[in-house]
């Protein structure tokens, strides 16, 4: 890398950089519930998007939990917008605030404290990503293999060697979750991890939407020595809108790796991949039923704020008729009046023709 370069989110991703790792149960529980809660679509056979693989082996919010937490981010989507990317603390807070509040969905209710910071750090971390002074933006992409997957994409031109800090991730301190093993990534040293425990770790924020290629790369991980972040840089200069991309290792994928480059390879010469380990990573993600009962409840509320709709419209219309009603009612009286009034002054001026005026 030849020059350091930090762009807007710095500061912000530093703070989020800081403190001790969380456990593996609370990281992977909620990076799973928030991305289902605020990427996942409301339908779920809507073919614009996708389901997003978990990173857990199996998913305990509800529905109703996955539409609070979703609600509460649309409530406060403004404060993830503004100048600063701090103000994604402050939405980041709302949020958790009011998933505290009265009325909450049990899920919420029952999480402890350690499981709602977690959530409030993901929510500021993918959140800042909306942000359109953020280098980089979550989007559903049409991966190589034709499938639909998440991939980040940058937004402004990154020079090589720039940091791209909204693009960061985390590791908790231990491995005893299982997991779909979509983002395992080994820690340094250097790292603040517990020493001589096993250093492999599963990856959460949004460093874990990078996709990969074997080739033509156009980024790279680095360590924050002394924290448990890791974060994402330029090898090369980076035009607006092109997808960020990272090279997993060549174990990672194995022969039937599926990036645009073995494609290509494989088109061009017939070989297999550029990748040659035997171990191929295919886990299937467990069935979000949560999801299919969003759906229903969000189908539910829709149905339900038609029926007020029109329930508004009925008495709206109701209350029109009556008013041309009262007004036709006035105006019959005014008329009425006008001519009793016309009537009166006509047998005035009679009374005043057939008396004589005495002088
Ligand atoms: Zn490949």
């Amino acid at each position: 890398m030849s020059e350091v370069k930090n762009g807007w989110a710095h500061e912000f991703a530093l703070h989020l950089s800081e403190g001790a790792p969380v456990d593996s149960a609370h990281a992977v529980g909620m990076e799973d519930l928030v991305i289902q809660a605020l990427f996942a679509p409301c339908k779920p056979a809507n073919r614009r998007t996708h389901t997003p693989q978990t990173l857990g082996l199996s998913f305990k919010p509800s529905g109703n939990a996955l539409l609070q937490l979703y609600s509460a981010f649309e409530t406060h989507k403004s404060l993830f917008q503004g100048d600063e990317p701090w103000a994604a603390l402050i939405g980041s807070q709302r949020v958790r605030e009011s998933l505290e509040g009265h009325g909450t969905d049990p899920y919420f209710a029952n999480c402890d404290k350690a499981a709602l910071d977690i959530l409030q750090w993901l929510v500021a971390a993918y959140g800042v990503l909306l942000n359109s002074r953020s280098l980089v933006k979550l989007r559903v992409t049409s991966l190589d293999d034709g499938s639909h997957g998440f991939a980040l994409y940058s937004r402004h031109d990154i020079a090589a060697g720039e940091y791209i800090w909204e693009a960061l991730g985390k590791v908790p301190a231990d491995n005893l979750t299982s997991t779909s093993s979509l983002s395992m990534i080994r820690t340094t040293a250097k790292q603040n991890q517990a020493k001589g425990q096993e250093l492999e770790r599963v990856l959460y924020g949004p460093a874990r939407m990078i996709n990969h290629r074997c080739k033509m790369y156009n980024v790279a991980l680095a360590t924050h020595d002394g924290t448990s972040a890791f974060v994402i840089y330029a090898l090369r200069p980076i035009t607006a809108g092109e997808e960020l991309t990272l090279n997993y290792g060549r174990a990672w994928f194995g022969p039937s790796c599926p990036c645009a480059d073995c494609v290509l390879l494989k088109q061009v010469s017939g070989h297999s991949t550029l990748a040659n380990s035997e171990t191929a990573k295919s886990d299937p993600p467990p069935t979000l039923a949560a999801l299919e009962d969003r759906h229903g409840l969000v189908s539910e509320m829709k149905k339900q704020e038609a029926e007020r709709y029109r329930e508004e419209r009925r008495r709206e219309v109701l209350k029109n008729k009556e008013q041309v009603k009262e007004n036709k009612k006035i105006r019959r009286r005014r008329n009425r009046m006008k001519k009793q009034m016309a009537r009166d002054d006509d047998n005035a001026s009679a009374a005043s023709t057939s008396v004589p005026v005495v002088p």
